[in-house]
């Protein structure tokens, strides 16, 4: 029996710029934290000296490489900050060593001005800071834009044929999970060529520290957020759009946590909802199976053993447990692809 749910990623260089060209404060930001980077702290040489770096760290690795600015406002940056950003960026795509590049920015930032500037750059993806898709979140979560404006910018990008990701996030202030999936049905119409889900986090030094101080916002529990995270992942499969990270990216202050005052952080978040999904997919596959077997063969891509076994192997003791399983033996099968198991 074989069961399905997959995708390629590129070698990614991340820049992080935090907080750069956002005039705004949203509540659950602290972009410093969440970078681990301090403000102006990204200029050009920079840039081109971490570039290097990574591609020391890339050695033989075949993927197709991208430069990610991330953490700011790509496009609210001085026009002037923008070029020089995207020169030495692409100084490196005319010398082959990187193939595109790609920003995150707000979705009110994206006009055809902003545009217009970054037109001859090797730009191929821009991703959008959506967060929600229903303006009373919006509003709440201080966000200073619209769902329409998210919109306005997909159909922009679109008219210019860019690849577009679209970021949104689970737990904000005034949206649970029927409306979390409200905001996910109308992300799915904008039909985007990626998503990225981020469980809200409550940092510190943000407004939403404060709201949790006083009470006034309860963070989901770890739990709480894998499962409706799961959800959506497997809402966004069934539509073809591929989830390329599920909760923030690890970073030192994270993890230690300095930064984190409450909320469902785990440095392996994404790897968390995979474990879940794998969970499900074999227990759906041995619920039809005839109880009290002494041992059971699970067969999944070598890639992807860690996620059938869960954290610290709950998948594997739960199975057991549940179905009766004297021995269950987890082994790696190079023919199936990454998302599949077989029983
Ligand atoms: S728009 Fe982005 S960088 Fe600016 S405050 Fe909000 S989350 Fe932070």
């Amino acid at each position: 029996m074989v069961n399905t749910l997959s995708t390629r990623r590129p070698f990614i260089i991340p820049i992080f710029l935090p907080h750069a060209g956002c005039p705004h404060q949203c509540v659950f930001c602290n972009q410093t934290s969440i970078t681990g980077v301090g403000r102006d702290a990204v200029s050009p040489e920079k840039v081109e000296r971490q570039i290097h770096e990574f591609l020391k760290f890339k050695g033989n690795d075949r993927r197709p490489v991208q430069v990610a600015f991330y953490g700011g406002n790509f496009l609210g940056l001085e026009k002037e900050s923008i070029k020089r950003l995207l020169n030495v960026s692409a100084k490196f795509v005319k010398n082959k060593y990187i193939d595109v590049i790609r920003f995150s920015t707000r979705p009110d930032t994206i006009d055809h001005d902003r545009l217009d500037i970054i037109k001859d750059y090797p730009v191929s993806t821009i991703e959008i800071g959506a967060q929600s898709m229903d303006d009373r979140v919006l509003a709440m979560a201080r966000r200073g834009h619209s769902a329409s404006d998210t919109q306005r910018a997909v159909a922009m990008l679109k008219e210019r044929h860019y690849d577009i990701g679209l970021q949104i996030m689970v737990g904000l202030p005034g949206e649970d999970e029927a409306g979390s999936l409200f905001t996910s049905r109308r992300i799915g119409e904008l039909e985007p060529d990626v998503v990225r889900i981020y469980p809200t986090i409550v940092l510190k030094n943000s407004l939403l520290a404060k709201w949790y101080e006083n009470g006034s916002y309860r963070p989901w529990s770890l739990e709480r957020s894998v499962a409706h995270v799961k959800t959506l992942y497997l809402f966004f499969k069934k539509k073809n759009i591929p989830v390329i990270r599920m909760g923030l990216q690890a970073a030192e202050d994270l993890d230690n946590g300095t930064a984190v005052l409450a909320g469902p952080y785990h440095p392996a978040f994404g790897h968390m909802v995979h474990s879940k999904i794998f969970l499900d997919m074999a227990g759906t596959m041995l619920k039809d199976m005839k109880r009290g077997h002494d041992t059971v063969i699970i067969k999944v891509h070598p890639h992807s053993i860690s996620k059938m076994r869960g954290m610290k192997n709950s998948n594997a003791e739960t199975l057991k447990r549940k179905f009766q399983i004297r021995s269950l033996k987890i082994i790696p099968d190079p023919s199936l692809d990454e998302d599949q198991l077989a029983v």
